[in-house]
């Protein structure tokens, strides 16, 4: 909404037919310039795959991935080599994304110097800067991967992104390979980095508490669709959907707050044969017989609030204590 320059559009579905595998569907998102968009959700729910797509490293079997208001694929070949250099990913394993043979500094720039933002004889220049601004000194351009630790490889993986000046990067679980300790330091970076840029970015974690940290606005994925999506600060004052209150009856830190919800229970069912209905019936606390069988659409509750649940504002939100199932849910 900021003009077509300042955005991000990306609408897509992603299906494999063959398979009978749909990983995402129907998940229609825009990520605004300096916007920090997080994406949560259990393991296998889709949120990669989202990442994926929305950086060019998948293509969608149906739907567009916008950029700067203009379908990526429809661009002639320098433009969209263009819009693919601006989107970046950091991903979850900082010991497998880098090039154990080649030295982080070269790793750091190679795209800068391929793509003519920087010139070959700048290159160890524009390196030490990039690695200045992840808070790495500049004798670490020489290192090779194995010499870092975690936290210092993840670094570099930024670095690396955003040494092209990207317009949007997707970190795809980009602290959860790290300790406790490691993964503040790295967030205390991203926030400290957004605030000096104007990139956007998406921030995948099944992690609530970092997403709460980190994003403005969240998206809840369950078995690739989204489920309900707000500001960052509506939805956890005013979660609606059942399963987004179950994901914060798990996550330790937010237990604290004055409302508490029914935690989840089950296994996420295999995206090979969804439930019918509301996908998360066969778990939900508050499933009605109409759950079973009419799907939930996207309903809007407020400003930017949306939610894919038939329950009514308010509904089913008391606080219950279930002792029968050993879980103690108090408000
Ligand atoms: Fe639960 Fe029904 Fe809402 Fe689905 S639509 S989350 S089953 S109440
Ligand atoms: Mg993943």
């Amino acid at each position: 909404n900021d003009g077509v320059f300042d955005k991000l559009a990306r609408r897509l579905a992603i299906g494999r037919p063959l398979e009978n595998l749909v990983a995402v569907d129907n998940v229609s998102m825009v990520v605004n310039r300096g916007e920090t968009v997080g994406i949560v959700g259990e393991s296998g729910c889709g949120k990669s795959t989202l990442g994926r797509v929305a950086v060019q490293l998948l293509a969608p079997t149906s739907g567009k991935v916008c950029f700067e208001g203009k379908d990526i694929a429809t661009l002639p070949a320098e433009e969209a080599r263009r819009a693919r250099f601006k989107l970046q990913m950091v991903f979850q394993n900082p010991y497998t994304s880098l090039n154990p043979r080649r030295r982080v500094g070269e790793t750091v720039i190679e795209a800068a110097v391929a793509h003519g933002l920087v010139a070959k004889a700048d290159a160890r220049d524009a390196a030490i800067e990039a690695m200045g601004r992840v808070g790495l000194k500049p004798d670490f351009i020489d290192r090779f991967p194995h010499a870092l630790s975690g936290g210092q490889r993840q670094r570099v993986g930024i670095a690396r992104a955003l040494a092209v000046d990207p317009a949007c990067v997707v970190f795809d679980e980009a602290v959860a390979a790290l300790d406790v300790s490691i993964q503040a330091q790295i967030l205390e970076l991203l926030v400290e980095l957004r605030q000096n840029s104007s990139f956007a970015s998406v921030f995948i974690s099944h992690d609530l508490n970092v997403v709460r940290y980190i994003a403005d606005r969240v998206v809840i994925l369950y078995l690739g669709r989204v489920v309900e999506t707000a500001s960052t600060a509506t939805l956890f004052d005013n979660p609606h959907h059942p399963y987004s209150r179950a994901l914060m009856a798990e996550a330790p830190q937010l237990k604290a707050q004055k409302k508490t919800f029914t935690p989840i229970v089950g296994e996420l069912p295999s995206p090979l044969s969804p439930p019918s209905g509301c996908q998360f019936h066969p778990r939900c606390p508050h499933a009605m017989p109409r759950c079973k069988t009419d799907q939930p659409m996207l309903r809007q509750l407020g400003d930017r609030h949306f939610s894919a649940c038939h329950l009514e504002v308010g509904q089913g939100e008391e606080g219950r204590i279930e002792e029968a199932g050993k879980r103690k849910v108090v408000q």
